[in-house]
């Protein structure tokens, strides 16, 4: 789509910048009060797992769905989590069609640090919404703390498209 591009910027993701990881896992959170599920990005829940934008996203709509439990490995999800997740990744999908109309996703599952996994205790699918000449952005995971106020908008969008 036509000025889709514009939505691409990543500033955080254009510097190398690398801290200390935050103890703990950051998608086992603590109680669900709505202030936190605010602060932690998450944009909807299923019985067994909840989707949330990536603070370090590839490009705009960048969503990660994890299961609740902390599992490091799809084959130790039950079936019944594992459909769980993936119909709330597909519901996801259907959310950033509605709102950002991208023109192609990546879904995929990065296992082990090996394989670029930022977390590698706790699986996470990334659902990232690609738009025709957005390749030139940087495939590397800078790991900074900033939350941009475009996340932040992007977030309060979602949460109310699904009204
Ligand atoms: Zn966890």
């Amino acid at each position: 789509m036509k000025g889709q591009t514009g939505l691409l910027w990543a500033p955080w993701r254009s510097r190398f910048i690398y801290q200390r990881r935050p103890p703990g896992c950051i998608f086992c959170g603590g109680r669900r009060s709505g202030r936190r599920e605010a602060s932690r990005l998450i944009i909807r829940r299923s019985r067994h797992a909840f989707a949330l934008l990536n603070l370090y996203p590839y490009t705009n709509g960048h969503l990660m769905v994890a299961p609740v439990r902390h599992v490091k490995e799809p084959r130790l999800l039950t079936a019944s989590e594992w459909a769980d997740l993936w119909s709330l990744l597909l519901d996801s999908q259907r959310l950033l069609d509605r709102v950002l109309h991208p023109h192609g996703y990546n879904i995929g599952i990065n296992l082990g640090r090996a394989a670029g996994a930022g977390i590698p205790g706790h699986l996470h699918v990334h659902l990232v919404p690609r738009w025709e000449g957005d390749t030139n952005f940087m495939p590397i995971v800078g790991r900074t703390k900033v939350i941009s106020e475009g996340l932040q908008a992007l977030y309060r969008k979602l949460l109310k498209a699904q009204r």
